[in-house]
Order: structure tokens, then C-alpha cells, then sequence
């Protein structure tokens, strides 16, 4: 037990981290060249937040959340995901008095209770970016495009952008009913969860796993026949602008996402090879989030992607590089009066930002030659008595075999010109 993590977490191994490191650089570049800046929000909230962000009756909030109380008897909430922290940190810091549209993106811990399988665990790590205080259809299509660049520049081939509209709330009601009207007639042949959906969230049943193969799915009614003018004309302008900017995508009426607050877009990006969990990133508009968390009435549009998902379809396609861990240089030294000048020699090196590693465990020269060896070091520098009373170091090359005895001070330049750090 004590030497088990939970359920549902994982840890991430120094062999694992310089992956990590590279997608998280990439997030941050991608970032920058987009003008969005990194918020970093608390990793737990009042529960209340995400049962009025996310909504009551979903999943994520009936199920899946790590809530419990504080020794201060407060409902807290480890966050589930972190859209709705964030439209609470834009409030309560009012960011949206410096600029009218707010482009901000995280990389964090998000927390769910559900069961564990390749690419979804209970502590999982999520990237997204979110722009508040625009309503303009160019907004979403950025959104989209930084997805999908993102995705692209890892190298991920096979992907597939998905995008639809849900409508607001002038015009998805009558969608609403229709829906309802055509399940009711089929609700028979519905799985239980779509049954229950019927009278509470229709659209999802659209998205149902269980059902998706059934025949009366193709011909359920299509929202836009049902759209207001406003979604038809915005959704029609996230298909301009992404088609202008050379992303091909495919209009799926079965996206969509269930909350009154969700409005108008909705986006996927699935990278098939990932089978049922195929989905890398999504999103979308919350035109009505801000306001139901307290706010004014604020646009506002963003998406999600899943980094361990990210990471399962790079190993999928063989783009995870093997750890780079060489340094340049291993100190190896005999005798104690030598320890003590090799450890100088070691902290001068890094000091001029040569990395620099030695055995510590007091072994035998051929032994720590051996460690220097398997280190992977261009060279190893050795001192011995006569290098102490000389003040030099033997540099040997431990790719050539090459070897030469100099003057102590002589040797970060000469390691700095032969590996070029
Ligand atoms: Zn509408
Ligand atoms: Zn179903």
C-alpha cells in the first residue's frame, strides 16, 4: 500500500520528463506567437464554482469529482477542469478592465473520479486557452487554428477537425423540442442513459457511444434547420475563416456539447489511431458562462486538450526521442587530498555552465572510469596526487581515447570547445 500511488495516478519518471518538458515548451512558444498569456489558478475551488460552471446533472459534476470538506467546513472541490477557474480569476481580478478580449492559456493538474484506462487518469494534466470579451467568429477560428497548429508542429499525422454549431438560447429550444419529439418516438430502442437524457439534455443523446450505430441516429433533425440568424451567420464565418487559413474540417451535427452556457461553436480534434478515446483536444463558445458565474454578459470561447492523451498518440506514431542525459564531462580522482580539488574542478565547471557530473561512493579509479564511461561524458578529467601538486588535470577523450595532462585552468575552455556549450 504505502509503496503504491492511488487509483488513476501516474508518476512521471525523469525518463518521461524531457517529453513533457518539450510539449510544454511548444505550448509556450505556440502561446506567445498567438499573444496568450500563461494564468495559473489554485488546483482546488469552492464546489459551488464548478456545480454552477460546469453544470448540475452532468457527469463530471454527478460523478467524477474529488470533493470533500475542509477542517474549516467549507465544500471544496479538487477542479475537474479549469474553464470555470479561470472565468473566476477574470472576475474577481477584474482582468477585463485592461483589454476587451482576455487571451489567456494554462497547463495544469485536473481531477476526475472515473476509471482508469490508456490516456485517462484521475489525475490527469490538461493544456487550454481560453479568450473572454469577444464575440467575433475570428476569435473562434483562432482558438481553433492554435489547436490545430499545435497539434500539427508535434508531428501528429491523421488528424481530423471536427466543428459544429449548438445554437444559443433564442434558437436552441426549438431545436430542443424537435429533438425531443423525434426520440420520444424511438425511445424503445434508446439505452437507459438516453432515456433519462430525453427529458433532461436531448442533444446528448446525439453523442451517445451506445446508440451512435442505430438506424433512427442519421436521421435525426439537423440543427440547422432550426438556427436564428445570428448562429447561422457565425457559424459561417468560423467555416470562412478556417477555410482562408487552409485547415480542412468536416461539420459533424453529432458535436455537441449539453449546457446553456455552451453556445454556438463546438470543436473536436480526434487523432484516430487512439480508438474510443481519439479526442486530443476540444472546445468551444460559453457565451453564457461568465454571466452565470456572476459576471456581465461576456462572449467568450476556448478548448482543452488532454497532454497524456497527446503523449499516447506521439508514442503511437514513434515520436518520443530517447532521453538526452550526456554531459560533457566526469570528474574521476584517487586518493582524498584529490577529492576535495575534484569537487572544486566540478563546481568551477558548472559554474561556467559546462555540465559536469562525479562518482561520489569513493570507488576505485577503475571503477569510476567505468561510471564516466557509462555516463555517456565526451571527457573525463582526471586527478590524481601528481595532478593536486601540479595543479592539472589529465583531460581524456573518451571517444577517442586521447588523452593529455594540462593546466587546470586551461580546461573549461578547452570542454567548452569541443562540445560547443
Ligand atoms: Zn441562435
Ligand atoms: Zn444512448
Amino acid at each position: 500500500m504505502l509503496t503504491n500511488a492511488p487509483r488513476g495516478t501516474k508518476d512521471i519518471l525523469p525518463n518521461q520528463a524531457n517529453t513533457w518538458q518539450r510539449l510544454e515548451n511548444k505550448i509556450r512558444e505556440l502561446c506567445k506567437l498567438y499573444g496568450y498569456e500563461e494564468i495559473r489558478t489554485p488546483t482546488f475551488e469552492h464546489t459551488e464554482l464548478f456545480t454552477r460552471g460546469i453544470g448540475e446533472g452532468t457527469d463530471v459534476v454527478e460523478k467524477e469529482m474529488y470533493t470533500f470538506t475542509d477542517r474549516g467546513d467549507r465544500s471544496i472541490t479538487l477542479r475537474p477542469e479549469n474553464t470555470a477557474s479561470i472565468v473566476r480569476a477574470y472576475l474577481q481580478n477584474k482582468l477585463y478592465a485592461n483589454a476587451s478580449l482576455v487571451k489567456l492559456f494554462y497547463i495544469g493538474s485536473m481531477f476526475r473520479y472515473d476509471r482508469p484506462q490508456a490516456g485517462r487518469l484521475r489525475e490527469f494534466h490538461q493544456f487550454g486557452v481560453e479568450a473572454l470579451g469577444e464575440k467575433n467568429p475570428a476569435v473562434d477560428a483562432e482558438i481553433i487554428l492554435l489547436a490545430w497548429e499545435f497539434l500539427k508542429s508535434l508531428g501528429l499525422d491523421d488528424l481530423k477537425l471536427k466543428i459544429n454549431t449548438v445554437g444559443c438560447p433564442a434558437c436552441r429550444p426549438i431545436y430542443r423540442q424537435k429533438l425531443t419529439e423525434y426520440f420520444t418516438e424511438e425511445a424503445d430502442e434508446l439505452c437507459g442513459d438516453c432515456r433519462r437524457r430525453l427529458e433532461k439534455n436531448p442533444l446528448r443523446i446525439l453523442d451517445c457511444k451506445v446508440d451512435a450505430l442505430k438506424d433512427f441516429m442519421d436521421d435525426a433533425p439537423k440543427i440547422e434547420t432550426c438556427l436564428c440568424d445570428e448562429c447561422r451567420e457565425h457559424f459561417n464565418g468560423v467555416k470562412k475563416f478556417l477555410t482562408e487559413a487552409g485547415v480542412e474540417f468536416v461539420v459533424d451535427n453529432r458535436l455537441v456539447r449539453g449546457l446553456d452556457y455552451y453556445t454556438k461553436t463546438a470543436f473536436e480534434i480526434q487523432y484516430a489511431p487512439l480508438g474510443a478515446q481519439s479526442a486530443v483536444a476540444g472546445g468551444g463558445r460559453y457565451d453564457g458562462l461568465i454571466k452565470e458565474i456572476g459576471g456581465e454578459d461576456t462572449p467568450a470561447v476556448g478548448f482543452a486538450a488532454g497532454l497524456e492523451r497527446i503523449l499516447l498518440a506521439l508514442e503511437l506514431q514513434g515520436l518520443v526521442p530517447p532521453q538526452d542525459k550526456k554531459i560533457s564531462a566526469f570528474v574521476v580522482s584517487g586518493g582524498s587530498s584529490a577529492e576535495v580539488y575534484a569537487f572544486k574542478l566540478l563546481t568551477d565547471l558548472r559554474r561556467k555552465n559546462i555540465s559536469a557530473a562525479m562518482d561520489f561512493g569513493k570507488k576505485s579509479m577503475k571503477a569510476q572510469m567505468k561510471a564516466a564511461a557509462k555516463s555517456g561524458a565526451k571527457f573525463a578529467l582526471i586527478v590524481g596526487e601528481d595532478e593536486v601538486a601540479s595543479s592539472t588535470v589529465t583531460i581524456k577523450n573518451l571517444e577517442t581515447a586521447a588523452q593529455e595532462k594540462i593546466s587546470v585552468d586551461l580546461v573549461p575552455e578547452k570542454i567548452s570547445q569541443a562540445v560547443g556549450e
